[in-house]
């Protein structure tokens, strides 16, 4: 339990079906490395209560847990019905859409944004719950739109709704949004998804807000920030390829290739990537995946994601553990393919400008030639971890830091197993004493083998790494053998 037996990362989305301390706990056990706390969803007393679960859960099992706050952004949603389960929508029925805030039924419900009413036209096409809902206005005026059904499905409470061929006038934080920042950042959130960025100034005015609180990620399901991608990349700290929204705003076809190819941009730079939506979908009502989904979920792993992401299977699904679970065995298997460490290795790249880059670059080439257990690195911002986890070692990754925010952020970073060390270690031969304990402590050594170490002196500076030491896990040998 004390460290996973895989390298990239597991992201669930937590809600109605995971709720309690008990749940929540057997969705870290089972392999969750992130909670995703979905802002669209639940007021902020019940994210409160998500938010304390699990810091209590980290404190138990003495592991740093990410959260990650995801802002819903100017996504239009439906207003909610009378019916929790929500009502059926059948082929070639009326269905109205209005500003009236009276719950919903089978023929109408609210959909509070004004100025999409003004932007809609006869004709126009309306997609509700990532695209799976398709409506078309029939007629319509300020405050309201006669459709009809064209694709048929369940739509319940406060589901989402596309207009891909509108163009609608929207800020990139709603005032929501902003209150919604302000509450996050005060109880104390790793990682700020921002929704529906479309330009790198949307990433800076939050992360103004945000004033270092949290590292921001940037959510790409928009056409304009598949464009704008590498401005946006090179101002945000990670990135959700967001497959529900973008597979709705684009054709769907258009979903893969934009995958790999931000996928590869993120590690390229040292940021982490989260591959996100309907990745086990099925897995909401049944206790076995698709074969599909399985694919779905190896194809991101070879192509070197971060994370994989759970939305609906573990939020509001019947199997959240069962989910995980999947998951978490798909991963073991991956990443135990030859072809795997094949893939993997020819995507190694990356511009290399400083002495870290060097440094990281030489400790996984020592690792591959000689028989090392472990790249144990001392990081202070975490970019030293980041830079490890980019050469995607085949060897596990010790992040030691004296920063909690640093381990917590550090969970979403593929194969980064983070360890907090105290702040007084100052002497380098203490460092590599701690390194040996954490890396025998987690189980990747023993007494007899041997660990690369990485820090920086003089220590507790960011961006001072210098050293790099192979060193025995026995600390009788580092105290004889040991400078100062
Ligand atoms: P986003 O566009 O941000 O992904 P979403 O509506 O697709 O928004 P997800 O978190 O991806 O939300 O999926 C979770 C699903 O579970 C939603 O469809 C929602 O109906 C349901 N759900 C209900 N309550 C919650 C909650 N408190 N948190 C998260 N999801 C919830
Ligand atoms: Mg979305
Ligand atoms: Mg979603």
């Amino acid at each position: 339990m004390n460290r996973r037996l895989r390298n990239v990362k597991i992201v669930a989305t937590l809600g109605p079906a995971s709720n309690d301390y008990a749940m929540i706990r057997a969705l870290f056990e089972a392999g969750a490395d992130v909670f995703r706390l979905n802002m669209s969803h639940g007021d902020h007393s019940e994210i409160r209560v998500r938010h304390e679960i699990i810091r209590q859960i980290e404190k138990d099992l003495g592991r740093p847990i990410s959260i990650l706050a995801d802002l819903q952004g100017p996504k239009l949603r439906v207003g909610v019905f009378a019916n929790e389960d929500g009502e059926e929508l059948v082929v070639g029925a009326p269905f109205r859409l209005d500003l009236d805030p009276a719950e919903g039924d089978a023929t109408r419900v609210q959909l509070p944004h004004k100025e999409i009413f003004a932007a809609l036209e006869p004709g126009s096409s309306l997609l509700v719950n990532d695209g799976k809902i398709r409506l078309t206005v029939k007629d319509c005026g300020a405050d309201y739109a006669n459709c009809e059904v064209v694709v048929g499905g369940v739509i319940s409470n406060r589901k989402g709704v596309n207009v891909p061929d509108v163009l609608l006038p929207l800020a990139a934080l709603s005032e929501k949004d902003r209150k919604d920042l302000e509450f996050v950042c005060q109880l104390g959130v790793d990682w700020l998804a921002l929704s529906f960025v479309q330009r790198p100034e949307d990433v800076a005015e939050a992360r103004e807000l945000a004033g270092g609180r949290a590292a921001i990620l940037s959510k790409i399901e928009k056409p304009a920030a598949v464009e704008a991608f590498d401005a946006i990349l090179a101002v945000s700290d990670g990135i959700m390829v967001a497959r529900g929204d973008l597979g709705v705003e684009l054709p769907v076809q258009n979903v893969p290739p934009i995958q790999k190819r931000l996928i590869r941009r993120c590690r390229a730079v040292a940021k982490p990537v989260i591959v996100a939506t309907q990745m086990l979908e099925s897995m909401i009502d049944s206790p076995m995946p698709t074969r599909a989904e399985v694919s779905d979920v190896a194809t991101a792993i070879y192509e070197g994601t971060d994370a994989i992401m759970l939305s609906a299977e573990s939020a509001a699904g019947s199997f959240p553990i069962e989910a995980v679970t999947t998951m978490n065995n798909v991963a073991i298997e991956v990443e135990g393919d030859a072809n795997y460490r094949d893939i993997i290795a020819a995507q190694r790249g990356g511009k290399k400008t400083t002495v870290a880059d060097s440094i990281v670059v030489a400790a996984r080439e020592i690792a591959e030639t000689t028989d090392i257990k472990a790249i144990c690195c001392f990081t202070q911002s975490g970019t030293t971890a980041a830079l490890v986890s980019r050469e995607r070692p085949h060897v596990p990754i010790i992040a030691l830091t004296p920063l909690v925010g640093t381990a917590r952020r550090l969970a979403l970073s593929w194969g980064t197993h983070c360890v907090m060390t105290q702040d007084d270690v100052d002497r380098f031969k203490m460092a590599v004493v701690n390194a040996a304990r954490a890396a025998q402590e987690a189980g990747f050594a023993t007494a007899d083998d041997q660990i690369v170490v990485t820090a920086g002196v003089p220590f507790n500076q960011p961006g001072t790494t210098n050293i790099l030491r192979v060193a025995p896990c026995d600390e009788r040998l580092i105290y004889s053998s040991d400078p100062e």
